[in-house]
């Protein structure tokens, strides 16, 4: 395979996983970064097991290992009737059976680490405020096309510019991303401000019509992290807007009291109108691929957005290093990861209209539903995701 160096546009969590991947198979690669700065957003990450069994393929298990905070369980409650309708227990029979653990780490610490490792890394150079705008490309390589005109070359380009990419309207060229409706607010709060009854180890889940409420503790539990989604229809894309505690509170005044108190000890609330696509198999042009949300933006009913951005990237680097050619290898990196994506994806908006959001019978067929089943079988439901490591 043609070995010159590989350019990706977008330095989060999916280009810089790109980035350390294609690195660890001997490959080279230019990171163009739109941002003057490298970094994420100042908010929580869950991470199943495969997102594990990828830091190990990215050579950074022991850095990411080390960051994590490991929760007990992941806990669903009833946000109508305060009370716990299950929970999957995530302790050494889980941690056995999938190889791994799930843990939940600070977005920063972990764009920390992926950044870190690349910037040690001789193969890997970074670029900031430099902005993708388009690409041409010829049977020798691809020329990324800058938003200042300058042309930047190498043998192909990899697309992790996210859910608006640019790479994304010249492969498939199939419109903006679908607004969901759903308006997604955010807060991270010192942990002596969480309400003591609910400073609980564990990845929580409040159910309720409409509306649902995130939270877990984060860095050593200095912090705790805290999402709250209200479906409330919105019709226009939005996002990381600061938005005022009241108008927070207003779409969850029909939960229990407990439940809302979490809402009151949020600060400096930010707010997300979600957006997704139906899944494609339109993902490559040539020596053009797309990677992370410019691929497959789903909504974050699965906790699983960042984790599939990095067995993309260990995917793709594997396809690469074993294809004879840069445009089979990268097709064979599409073919490879279309429907565990793909199922994922609506899988996740599944999850909001059936686990997250119903009301009144529908609620209490999902808690009927949710409480049948044993810890077992739940690990059972949950092997084709977590068993996986982004190569299946
Ligand atoms: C509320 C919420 C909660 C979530 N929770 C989880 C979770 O618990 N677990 C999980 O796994 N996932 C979660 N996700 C999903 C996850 O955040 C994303 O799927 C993931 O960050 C996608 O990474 P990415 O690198 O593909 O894209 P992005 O993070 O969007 O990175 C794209 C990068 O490209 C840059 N860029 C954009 N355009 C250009 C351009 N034209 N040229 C150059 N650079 C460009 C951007 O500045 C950015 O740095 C959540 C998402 C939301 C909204």
């Amino acid at each position: 395979m043609d070995r010159a160096r590989i350019l990706i546009a977008g330095g989060g969590i999916g280009g810089l996983a790109s980035a350390l991947a294609l690195a660890q198979k001997g490959i080279a690669s230019l990171v163009l970064e739109k941002a003057s700065q490298l970094g994420e957003i100042g908010a929580g990450i869950q991470l199943g097991p495969n997102a594990f069994h990828c830091f190990d393929r990215l050579g950074v298990g022991e850095a990411a290992r080390a960051m994590a905070v490991y929760i007990d369980k992941l806990r669903l409650m009833d946000a109508m009737a305060d009370g716990e309708i299950m929970h999957i227990d995530l302790g050494e029979t889980f941690r056995a059976r999938f190889g791994n653990p799930y843990a939940v780490v600070h977005r920063g610490d972990l764009h920390g680490v992926l950044l870190k490792a690349c910037r040690a890394h001789e193969l890997i150079e970074l670029r900031t405020s430099t902005e993708v705008a388009s690409y041409d490309q010829d049977g020798n390589g691809v020329a990324a096309r800058l938003g200042t005109g300058e042309a930047v070359r190498g043998a192909a380009l990899i697309g992790a510019d996210g859910l608006w990419s640019n790479v994304r309207r010249q492969v498939t060229d199939d419109g903006a991303p679908r607004v969901s409706g759903h308006t997604t607010y955010r807060s991270v709060i010192p942990t002596e401000q969480m309400p003591e009854d609910l400073r609980w180890n564990a990845a929580t889940l409040w159910a309720g019509p409409k509306c649902h409420i995130v939270h877990y503790p984060l860095s050593g539990w200095k912090v705790f992290n805290l999402v709250v989604t209200y479906h409330n229809d919105a019709p226009e894309p939005v996002a990381g807007q600061p938005v005022p505690v009241e108008e927070v509170r207003r779409g969850f005044t029909h939960i229990c009291e407990r439940a809302q108190t979490i809402i009151r000890h949020g600060k400096d609330w930010r707010m997300w109108v979600l957006c997704d696509r139906e899944p494609t198999d339109r993902w490559v042009d040539g020596r053009v691929a797309l990677l992370g949300d410019a691929a497959h933006p789903m909504l974050q009913y699965m906790a699983q957005g960042a984790c599939m951005a990095m067995e993309d990237a260990v995917c793709l680097a594997d396809s690469l290093a074993t294809a004879d050619a840069l445009e089979m290898g990268l097709a064979r990196y599409r073919d490879r990861r279309l429907l565990r994506t793909a199922r994922v994806q609506l899988m996740s908006r599944a999850m909001g209209d059936h686990v997250y959001h119903p009301a009144g019978p529908h609620a209490a067929l999902r808690n009927a539903i949710m409480t049948a089943k044993r810890q077992d079988e739940w690990l059972d439901v949950l092997q084709w995701l977590y068993g996986g490591n982004g190569l299946d």
